[in-house]
């Protein structure tokens, strides 16, 4: 039997999201998934009004559950937003639905819209309990699936800082039986989530939560299918088969802008273990530090690191080639000195996808060997890792270019390597 190698991004935002670009239209977003070499990309943003009216318009039926635009293959997929009151405190917790069909996001958008201002925001705020969300969402089709978005995050992750679950079943209560997936989201990645063995029957799912074009597929979920299907992505996804699902490429978790504890303002980034030194307080301002996706899976972890559960997925490091360019002409990511090697290598291997993942090294090292060099040491994790912390992205240092802080509570911002200090 022949599998095809399907790389999903099934997160991402469309214009209609706050803070977006503009080109995150159809035709913007197809091209970015095409030169990263995408094979599916979630629409995302359905419940928008003007948004589905588009996707209603110029959608065409593909395969079962999937739709084509100018060759791309989409499917259906929105985040929302929900704000709800447990116990004495307001909970705000992030998920990701995606449906089976244009009919059955249309009564996905009848229903949500009873919980708040669909027409606001592409990712739309629900006044809703996630209890009453899913099991309201399941009467409608059982073929929808539903998971939290970048489960870790502080401000909007389930089992983040702010939101203190500590389990999926705290915040779904008794509809978490229809929870069969999370998203590790940028500052976590499956390892830090294997030590957790409450996660064990989730699928691990990764995408880009792209808010600009050129953030698609940033990070993605790769399956091997007989044939591309909603129904058989679906399946793969709840019934967790790692054959099917055989891959996810991921950030390393220290670049994510949450990986670390820390203090934007105060410049203060620092271990869990720092952290709890300093009473989880900023030692510049003394107010509650902004605790990160590390400090939070140490809290409710139950395995030693480097643990490996049976039946866990596979999963690879990537860094976008854009970043890795930027990094090694020391030129920024907008110049078009960048932007043309960018699309040379395109040209040359196909996709961004060959290039970070596919390619031989020594094919690329033909074109340009530092490259090959920064590319291969992404591959095989050499490279010199200065986590994020509150908002801000850490730092790949792909070819071991920075000396390790001493201090880590000072550490060096990004704009301050870009600029060569
Ligand atoms: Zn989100
Ligand atoms: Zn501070």
């Amino acid at each position: 039997m022949i599998f095809m190698k399907l790389y999903c991004d099934f997160h991402i935002h469309s214009k209609y999201s706050r803070a977006t670009s503009e080109a995150l239209d159809l035709d913007g977003i197809a091209q970015a998934a095409r030169n990263k070499g995408i094979s599916i990309v979630g629409t995302g943003d359905f419940t928008h009004p003007l948004w589905f009216k588009e996707l209603k318009e110029k959608l065409k039926p593909a395969e079962e559950g999937l739709y084509e635009y100018k060759g791309m293959r989409f499917i259906l997929t929105v985040e929302v937003s929900t704000v709800f009151r447990r116990e004495n405190s307001i909970k705000k917790v992030h998920h990701v639905l995606h449906a089976p069909s244009i009919e059955t996001a249309a009564q996905i958008n009848e229903t949500l819209s009873k919980y708040g201002n669909l027409d606001a925001d592409g990712r739309p705020v629900l006044n809703v309990d996630p209890a009453e969300l899913v099991e309201k969402i399941m009467s409608i089709d059982k073929n929808i699936l539903i998971y939290p978005a970048h489960n870790w995050t502080p401000f909007y992750g389930c089992m983040g800082s702010e939101n203190m679950f500590n389990s999926l079943e705290e915040c779904y209560l008794e509809q978490e039986k229809n929870i069969h997936a999370l998203e590790t989201g940028l500052s976590s990645d499956p390892k830090m989530n294997w030590r957790l063995s409450i996660l064990d029957k989730y699928s691990l799912l990764s995408s880009s939560d792209a808010h600009s074009a050129q953030n698609i597929g940033r990070e993605m979920t790769v399956f091997e299918l007989e044939e591309p299907s909603y129904k058989a992505i679906n399946e793969a996804i709840m019934k967790k088969d790692n054959r099917k699902l055989s891959l996810t490429v991921e950030y390393y978790p220290e670049e994510g802008k949450y990986h670390y504890d820390g203090h934007r303002n105060c410049n203060v980034s620092m271990s869990p273990e720092e952290a709890k030194k300093y009473g989880n307080k900023c030692p510049v301002c003394g107010k509650p530090l902004v605790i990160g996706v590390l400090h939070r899976v140490l809290e409710l972890a139950d395995r030693p690191d480097g643990f490996m559960p049976e039946n866990a997925s596979r999963f690879t490091y990537a860094v976008p080639l854009i970043e890795v360019l930027s990094y090694i002409t020391n030129k920024g990511r907008g110049t078009q000195y960048v932007k043309s090697l960018y699309s040379s290598l395109l040209k040359r291997f196909g996709s961004e996808i060959n290039v970070l993942l596919n390619e031989d090294i020594e094919a690329i090292k033909e074109v340009d060997k530092t490259l090959a060099e920064a590319i291969e040491n992404i591959r095989t994790s050499k490279v010199n890792l200065i986590p994020g912390y509150d908002g801000v992205f850490g730092i790949v240092d792909m070819l071991n270019r920075i000396k390790k802080p001493t201090n880590s509570i000072k550490q060096k911002r990004i704009s301050d390597f870009e600029n060569g200090k």
